[in-house]
């Protein structure tokens, strides 16, 4: 009986969650450049001319114009596009996780966690710089969910304040160990702080779930990239945010299932 209405709101979701991924275009390109985000208008790459209201409406836009400068007719990069939709498509799956009728908080922490991370993926790709203010605003998504916990009567989710405390640490410090032990050539410290703000938010069993899933995905994207380009600059914080955003969703069943398999529990 409510399958239209809630088809109409799943595809409001994301439409809304493509609008949000044009905004975080704007941090992945400006945060580097210390330029701010909340003002200033959009330039083509090329000739620089301001790019026209009609112009910057995501996705559609970007199609009408076969991707391309309406002004100079070089080619715009097809990322934009594909970082709004993959930002549309992450709210759709936080939502079909954390029902928008029965636990609307969670959905909404989950979708602004997945944007946070959308962000630190593609700027540490080009830059190998993780922002301070992305995990900063980890941190605080941590802490709504922490408080949530404790003083609404229902909870928002089923892991523990002790679990988000401890997993701060849990994953982070073995980090810094090593970031420490290899004068910071084998990690950054954004590395480390990703994945302190990535425990707090996601409690001790899914942010090893998260780092366990970030090395094996990491270590072989790594050397494929390396083998193709014989690069070996390498920036972790692509990986450890796929991690942190598999593990935001089913962390505690990979977990649990892990240790089934491992014998630890039956
Ligand atoms: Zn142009």
């Amino acid at each position: 009986m409510y399958t239209a209405s809630y088809i109409i709101i799943y595809i409001m979701i994301f439409v809304f969650g493509v609008f949000i991924g044009s905004f975080l275009n704007v941090c992945i390109y400006r945060i580097p450049k210390e330029e701010t985000i909340v003002k200033g208008s959009s330039h083509c790459m090329t000739c620089g001319e301001k790019i026209k209201k009609r112009d910057l409406i995501p996705v559609l836009s970007w199609c009408l114009l076969r991707g391309k400068c309406r002004n100079c007719g070089v080619e715009i990069s097809p990322r934009y596009t594909v970082v709004e939709l993959l930002n549309g498509i992450l709210f759709l799956v936080a939502f079909l996780k954390y029902d928008f009728m029965f636990n609307p908080i969670m959905g909404v922490l989950v979708c602004l966690l997945y944007s946070a991370l959308v962000v630190v993926f593609f700027m540490d790709w080009d830059t190998q710089l993780i922002s301070t203010g992305v995990v900063m605003f980890i941190g605080i998504l941590g802490l709504v969910q922490l408080l949530s916990n404790l003083l609404l009567k229902g909870p928002i989710s089923d892991i523990t304040w002790k679990s988000q405390l401890i997993g701060i640490f849990v994953v982070s410090i073995p980090l810094l160990l090593i970031h420490l032990l290899s004068k910071g050539r084998a990690l950054g410290l954004g590395d480390v702080y990703l994945m302190a703000a990535g425990g707090f938010f996601l409690g001790v069993k899914s942010v090893l779930v998260a780092m366990f899933i970030g090395m094996i995905v990491g270590s072989v994207v790594g050397m494929i990239l390396k083998y193709k380009t014989g690069n070996s600059k390498f920036a972790f914080g692509p990986y450890l945010s796929i991690g942190i955003s598999i593990a935001a969703l089913y962390g505690n069943q990979l977990a649990d299932l892990y240790l089934r398999f491992s014998g630890f529990i039956r």
